[in-house]
């Protein structure tokens, strides 16, 4: 193996910006113009390789790749055995079994002996085995969710994030068979390396938010209550008399509730900032 680390990344779809946009804001600099396969970055001896999202599982069992970013549903359906580093929380989705909405079917046991069409034929096969229930799989590569009215199946397993395709088919969920997000994965053997702990930073900071502000001394009580962060606050006296600048980390989904309530409290000019990269 050469010194030079391999990271595949979707090369189309719906996980590749993404993909592109984290390894950016981990600091890897390289080009995406060329459309290459393989891509040097400029700044480090990683190589990212632009491939199918479904191979790559696979590509990085075979240690082609040491690290790989893709859909957990497509790590199961490819049935190697790698490691899932870190979930990366981009491209939620759930593999979901539905049926025609006339359909009188209300439960996954009901699913006994139908046809049942899907892009994902492994990850099904082995659910409904799992289960006792017996199905045929059709596999096929798109439009899963078309299948029931062409009358090639009775029931479908599909991926769906908000749900709203499946409506528009005329399709009722009737289980979720997998929940996925994308994950950074590796071999199970791999050693730690430095792609890892950017990678992770990256992924904390995105939840994260800087909060910055001016506040008088009898109100600094009170701002330490709403934002205790990760450990208290930074308290700085300012050169003018009995203010102070303080600083702390919030979760971004906290941001609605915690602003208000620092201006209630006496707080001003505060800014919010986002964060590149944290290491708790
Ligand atoms: P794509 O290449 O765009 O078809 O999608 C590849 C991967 O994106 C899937 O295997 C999932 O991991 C993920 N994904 C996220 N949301 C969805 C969705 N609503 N439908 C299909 N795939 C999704």
């Amino acid at each position: 193996m050469t010194d030079t680390t391999r990271i595949a990344i979707p090369n189309k779809g719906r996980l590749s910006d993404p993909s592109v946009d984290l390894l950016r804001k981990a600091g890897l600099v390289f080009e995406t113009s060329s459309r290459a396969l393989s891509v040097p970055a400029r700044n480090m001896p990683v190589e990212v390789l632009f491939v199918r999202a479904d191979d790559i599982p696979e590509l990085v069992h075979d240690n082609v790749a040491q690290f790989g970013i893709t859909g957990l549903d497509l790590v199961t359906e490819a049935g190697v055995e790698t490691r899932v580093v870190m979930e990366l929380g981009f491209g939620r989705c759930r593999l979901t079994a539905a049926v025609d909405e006339s359909s009188p079917i209300t439960s996954i046991e009901e699913f006994e002996g139908l046809r049942v069409a899907t892009s994902h034929p492994v990850t099904v096969c082995d659910f409904f085995t799992d289960k006792g229930i017996d199905v045929t799989t059709v596999a096929l590569k798109g439009s899963v969710e078309v299948a029931p009215k062409l009358d090639i199946a009775d029931a479908i397993v599909d991926l769906v994030s908000s749900g709203s395709t499946m409506m528009i088919n005329g399709l009722r969920p009737v289980a979720t068979v997998l929940e996925s997000q994308a994950a950074l994965i590796s071999r199970p053997d791999a050693d730690p390396s430095p792609i890892t702990t950017m990678v992770r930073a990256v992924v904390a900071a995105k939840r994260k938010r800087y909060v910055l502000m001016n506040a008088p001394a009898d109100a600094i009580g009170a701002i330490e209550q709403i934002i205790p962060g990760a450990e208290a606050p930074t308290i700085v006296p300012l050169t003018h008399d009995g203010m102070y600048s303080v600083a702390s980390v919030v979760d971004a989904d906290e941001m609605w509730k915690v602003l208000p309530e620092l201006e209630e409290a006496g707080a001003s000019a505060i800014l919010v900032l986002p964060i590149q990269q944290m290491i708790p």
